[in-house]
């Protein structure tokens, strides 16, 4: 059985009072969920979310970092940096990132290896356009990413990530894949991991779907065979409806 895990992509969004109430509000209304619970702010609030959380059910991760341990690499934040917080998991090309700050398949890969290196669990995410979706590149697409990021990473190490499909034209438009879409593209992605590894790995890897998930749709989401959890955008800025996806 593989545990969801229900995500919260605040992307550039929040300052600190703001995100100390959000805990303080969420934390008593996502206690009794079985699924796993992670919040994703800023770089600027990791520190003090960290803090906040502690005794709680709710972990912490990062939207992104870079590859390297340190150095001359103005405005980056590394995985020992991270990992220096106590911080879990880390957000890694997530789509805005490909489309604005020239994430490639390659940076992702290097990405993943370092997160793994430094025992972050990395959320990767794959996605198509519109249109690579109508001109029927659906399935190109998503095995051309997922065979670049998972090059390189071997079996036992494949197992702790999280991949999240999340199609580009459901992002933040509130036009969400019908749950059988989101569930035949997570399928796909789990095929494609079962021909890069085995049976058990694909069976194991958790995916979810990432896209316009609200306290309306999670339920019918959810309840799909091969769908592992959300990552939530929009919904996961207040504390009440990203409860309600959690406890869908
Ligand atoms: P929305 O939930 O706002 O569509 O964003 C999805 C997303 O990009 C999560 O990473």
């Amino acid at each position: 059985m593989r545990l969801p895990i229900i995500a919260g992509n605040w992307k550039m969004n929040m300052t600190k009072d703001a995100a100390l109430k959000y805990v303080a509000e969420l934390k008593d209304k996502v206690k009794d969920t079985d699924v796993e619970v992670v919040i994703c702010p800023p770089f600027t609030l990791l520190s003090i979310l960290k803090d906040a959380c502690e005794g709680t059910n709710i972990k912490v991760g990062s939207q992104n970092m870079y590859w390297e341990e340190s150095g001359a690499f103005t405005g980056e934040v590394s995985p020992v940096m991270l990992k220096d917080l106590g911080i879990d998991y880390c957000i890694i090309g997530h789509s805005e990132r490909r489309q604005y700050f020239g994430e490639t398949d390659e940076t992702v890969n290097k990405k993943i290896k370092a997160a793994l290196n430094h025992g972050i669990i990395p959320i990767v995410c794959v996605g198509e356009t519109l249109e690579e979706r109508n001109e029927g590149k659906t399935e190109s697409l998503l095995k051309e990413q997922v065979t670049e990021a998972f090059k390189g990473i071997s079996d036992d190490e494949t197992r702790n990530i999280v991949v999240a499909y999340e199609p580009i034209w459901a992002i933040g438009t509130g036009e969400t894949a019908t749950p059988e879409m989101a569930n035949s593209a997570i399928a796909y992605i789990r095929e494609l991991i079962k021909g890069l590894y085995n049976d058990d790995i694909s069976e194991e890897i958790r995916i979810q779907y990432g896209g316009s998930v609200k306290p309306s749709n999670a339920e019918e989401l959810m309840k799909q065979n091969d769908i592992d959890g959300a990552l939530v955008g929009g919904a996961s800025l207040k504390a009440d409806s990203f409860s309600e996806v959690v406890n869908f």
